[in-house]
């Protein structure tokens, strides 16, 4: 429902709402009721407030009704829902607060208000409330699939990965989602908390078991990687990281420079250059040039040309930014000053381009989030297309 919607839907159903208690059979001002019109006139009051823009006045009129019956309570559980989704949150904390205080309710009822109350709280940024009331209704089975899907969201919110884990899984267990690949992204979160606290044997244990629960979790064997490469163990980083493009092409440019100080320690390069050859990826062509200019540079040869020459046949970003790493400036003292200006301005436009895009909602970020700050998808920022491509106009 859209925010302008729920502001048209708050007249008509505050009216509907008075409208109902006033002619409520039985009920205190209704026909044949008894003399005491104290709530009628609080409910038409509660309903001329709404009438006249003054939602506040309205709920204490409307809330000061003496007992609501299931209609009463279906309308106000409605009400409240509307003005948290017009973002007026502190209202429907009013009317789910006095419907969950106002015993008895029936029991569906009264669970739902709580869940609604949850929902507020959430909003209202109470979220220790909020995790108190998801996690009560969780339990008890109820509203359980949405109650976990926001403790999810809260322990993500709050990096509580543990917690996350543990959400994940029943919410796996109850809605039947598979949710594998979420949850090894929080293993890594783990892991890589352990990595940064130094605790390399632990950030290891954690990755693994990334990898157990999600066999493809590309993020694991790049956090593996760094670990063993920490630890010393280069030959299993170099293990590690060979197995991302078996599980995901376009994570390639990721494993390039680890692969590359790895390899070089290891006196490996030409297996990484056979390696490379093998995948014959598309996404290997950078890589590969890359690696052949390393080459050059440590036998003491510029590998400009060969730069140029790769770049012409397939220009690619990160080839003209190392083109410019290792281009000579010329005798002449301007044309040297032209090419400074030149390789600068460049250098500007390669630091501005798109470096990874989000699958999701089409973000593009400057560094690799496994959690898209923007649409909150995991793992779906991945490395964006390295092509120089004409600008279309
Ligand atoms: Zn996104």
């Amino acid at each position: 429902m859209s925010d302008s919607v729920a502001a048209w839907l708050i007249l008509p159903l505050g009216i509907a709402l008075g409208w109902y208690i006033r002619g409520r059979p039985g009920r205190p001002g209704s026909p044949g009721a008894a003399d005491d019109d104290r709530p009628t006139a609080e409910a038409m009051a509660g309903m001329s407030h709404l009438v006249a823009d003054d939602p506040d006045q309205a709920l204490a009129a409307l809330l000061r009704v003496g007992e609501f019956d299931s209609q009463a309570v279906e309308l106000h559980l409605t009400l409240g829902a509307l003005f948290r989704k017009r973002g007026e949150v502190d209202r429907a904390l009013r009317v789910h607060e006095a419907l969950v205080e106002r015993a008895p309710l029936r029991p569906d009822q009264f669970d739902r208000a709580r869940y609604e109350l949850a929902l507020d709280y959430l909003k209202a940024g109470m979220i220790d409330r909020a995790e108190t009331l998801f996690e009560a209704l969780s339990q008890r089975g109820l509203h359980v699939t949405s109650a976990l899907e926001s403790l999810v969201s809260i322990h993500e919110q709050s990096h509580e990965w543990r917690r996350a884990i543990d959400a994940s899984r029943r919410l796996q267990a109850v809605a039947a989602q598979p949710r594998q690949a979420i949850t090894a992204q929080y293993y890594c979160e783990l892991a890589d908390e352990a990595r940064r606290a130094k605790n390399l044997d632990e950030a290891q244990r954690l990755a693994l078991r990334a990898l157990d629960e999600e066999a493809g979790c590309v993020r694991a064997n790049l956090l593996l990687g760094s670990v063993l490469e920490a630890k010393g163990d280069r030959l299993g980083a170099i293990k590690a990281l060979r197995r991302v493009p078996e599980q995901d092409l376009r994570y390639i440019p990721e494993i390039v420079e680890p692969l590359l100080r790895c390899s070089e320690a290891e006196h490996q390069l030409p297996e990484f250059l056979e390696f490379l050859r093998e995948l014959d990826a598309e996404d290997t062509v950078s890589v590969s040039v890359l690696a052949q200019a390393r080459l050059l540079r440590e036998t003491g040869s510029n590998p400009a040309r060969f730069l140029a020459e790769s770049f012409a046949a397939n220009p690619r970003w990160a080839l003209l930014e190392e083109l410019l790493k290792v281009i000579e400036p010329p005798q002449d003292e301007s044309m040297a000053l032209a090419m400074n200006t030149l390789q600068e301005a460049l250098r500007i436009a390669a630091s501005a381009r798109t470096r990874y895009r989000c699958t999701s909602c089409g973000l593009a970020p400057g560094l690799l989030f496994w959690q898209c700050p923007s649409c909150k998808q995991w793992g779906s920022v991945v490395p964006a297309d390295d092509r120089l491509t004409p600008v279309k106009t």
